[in-house]
């Protein structure tokens, strides 16, 4: 007798040929090669900080990664003398910058250009429907995003609250034609469905790691990039690192990313919106 938990279309896939293959335990991210990767993240850092060891394995790898960046990050400095409009150009080199050293062209950064913590406040609907079209076109095999939460919604400070739920919904609306039916009739983009996600600052809700040992070094000299994010930087801008300053920002970013004795980096890996 079957057990009786089983759906029925569980039953279907175990008796189908290959259902077993089916079943096969999903590919790790770091080995994919030759893959489409989409990234979205609330600021030009999220990306850098959250995944910078794991996109350079995958840079290397020949896998196209996009990262597609919501706000633009202009409010971010102490610096009484610093405008909206020139951090905002700050920025933007310095997420060039970092992406280049993680082995990502800048014609992959897409910048929807959304005041920094103002996302909260854009069109929602028009903001899905935004990231619903780049999904669609750019039909990624792995998106990657803030983490929503499991069974709760995580708590995430602004924007990064924003950018977990956008992007979730528009990984869910990406897949059913009938949702902004515009863009298949208008823009022949055709529904996609993501097969893998994995949502980064998944705190101690993360159940995926991987080893950065080989890309820590790397990692620190992307993050050290966004300088203007730093002290004494961000209190008074200047585009350079004194040596001091950056060796104890590493030190505290080398301090912060071991686990078990490895540098690693932290996904809850997800897949139909379940955590596996
Ligand atoms: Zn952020």
């Amino acid at each position: 007798m079957p057990d009786r938990l089983m759906t029925g279309a569980a039953l279907l896939l175990a008796a189908w040929p290959g259902g077993a293959q089916q079943r096969r335990p999903p590919e790790r991210l770091e080995n994919l090669t030759g893959k489409t990767l989409m990234l979205f993240t609330p600021h030009p850092d999220d990306d850098t900080f959250c995944c910078a060891g794991t996109l350079a394995q995958l840079a290397r790898k020949q896998n196209k990664i996009y990262i597609v960046i919501y706000t633009n990050d202009d409010k971010g400095s102490y610096d009484p003398e610093m405008t909206s409009e020139r951090l905002a150009r700050i920025r933007m080199h310095e997420e060039e910058e970092a992406c280049r050293i993680v082995g990502i062209p800048k014609e992959n950064i897409l910048w929807l250009q959304f005041h920094d913590g103002m996302l909260e406040y854009a069109n929602s609907r028009d903001l899905v429907e935004q990231c619903t079209g780049l999904i669609r076109k750019y039909r990624p095999d792995v998106v990657l995003g803030p983490d929503p939460g499991g069974e709760y919604v995580r708590w995430h400070k602004t924007d990064h609250r924003m950018a977990a739920m956008n992007t979730i919904d528009a990984i869910r609306a990406a897949e059913w034609h009938l949702y902004f039916p515009n863009q298949r009739l208008h823009d022949h983009l055709e529904p996609w469905k993501v097969p893998m996600e994995f949502f980064y600052y998944a705190g101690k809700d993360a159940n995926y790691f991987v080893n950065i040992d080989n890309e820590i070094e790397l990692k620190l000299n992307a993050s050290a990039a966004h300088v203007s994010q730093f002290d004494p930087s961000i209190r008074h801008y200047r585009a350079d690192w004194d040596p001091k300053d950056l060796e104890r920002v590493k030190a505290t970013f080398r301090s912060r990313s071991k686990k078990d004795g490895h540098y690693v980096e932290g996904f809850r890996s997800a897949r139909g919106f379940n955590p596996q």
